[in-house]
């Protein structure tokens, strides 16, 4: 059966390869996004190829517009069966700069911003008893502390406790909660010089076991997974995909 699948910050990087799968696996996406030209382009490369998605702007800062888009959702196509929370930011602010406004910015989006768009899609999921929400976390939550970056690593591990909280929490309802932790993954966060490894990120892949650093498609295939029928005995879990570098010898 098609699947209606929201996913957040989907015109780009992780977000779009994992829009393209769902649609692939024919579900029907709902593509959302600040970057609006990015998010469309999404939209038409998924009708171009004979699938089904639409483009609606969503800022997960807002509840507001969280709970109207899934309103709205719901109405047109009768349900949400599948979140993919994977909106996020990852500014590089020395301790010294790192003020409540910069704090809560980071906070605002790559923890609420994933709560906001889960809890009005919880009641009508719990009336259907169908659910899979898989949220994103980041090897700098699960296991790395990431300097210069500490809200980020603080906000990731938050999605680790929320994944659990909201995993057994919404067990009995028929809804799977789990989230994915990627290591380096070549998208505009990875490259952006300013905030992260910058362009040259494959040199990343000498200290990676598998000897690359990954592709947004990597990831988005664990997700599809997540959010399918073969992990329907999964929930409350944070799966590191990351060609091996957190269990290598570096
Ligand atoms: P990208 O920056 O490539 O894409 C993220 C998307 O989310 C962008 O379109 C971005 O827009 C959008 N976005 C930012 N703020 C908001 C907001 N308030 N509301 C809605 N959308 C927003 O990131 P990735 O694809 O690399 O990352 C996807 C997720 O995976 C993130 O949560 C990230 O932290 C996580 N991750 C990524 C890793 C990597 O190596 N790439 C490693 C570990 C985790 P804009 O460009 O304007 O900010």
């Amino acid at each position: 059966m098609t699947d209606v699948v929201l996913i957040t910050g989907a015109g780009i990087g992780i977000g779009r390869a994992a829009a393209l799968a769902f649609a692939a696996a024919g579900h029907h996406v709902v593509v959302t996004d600040v970057l609006e030209p990015e998010g469309r382009a999404v939209v038409a490369e998924i009708a171009a190829a004979g699938g089904r998605a639409e483009f609606h702007r969503l800022d997960v800062r807002s509840t507001e517009a969280a709970d109207a888009l899934v309103a709205d959702i719901e109405a047109r196509h009768g349900r949400i069966d599948i979140i993919v929370a994977n909106a996020g930011i990852a500014h590089k602010v020395p301790l010294p700069e790192l003020s409540d406004d910069k704090w809560d910015h980071t906070l605002d989006i790559d923890l609420k911003g994933i709560f906001r768009v889960i809890r009005p899609a919880l009641p009508g999921m719990k009336a259907r008893r169908k659910g899979a929400i898989v949220a994103l976390s980041s090897i700098m939550g699960v296991a790395y502390g990431w300097d210069e970056h500490v809200h980020y690593s603080a906000a990731k591990a938050g999605v680790v406790g929320l994944v659990r909280g909201l995993g057994v929490e919404l067990a009995r309802d028929g809804i799977r909660v789990n989230g994915v932790a990627p290591g380096y993954i070549r998208t505009a966060q990875l490259l952006s010089k300013e905030h992260s490894v910058g362009p040259d990120a494959d040199k990343c892949g000498e200290y990676i076991p598998m000897g690359r650093i990954g592709e947004p498609e990597d990831i988005a295939d664990v997700i599809l997974f997540l959010a399918s029928d073969a992990a329907r005995y999964m929930t409350g879990q944070v799966v590191v995909v990351d060609g091996g570098l957190l269990v290598g010898r570096y």
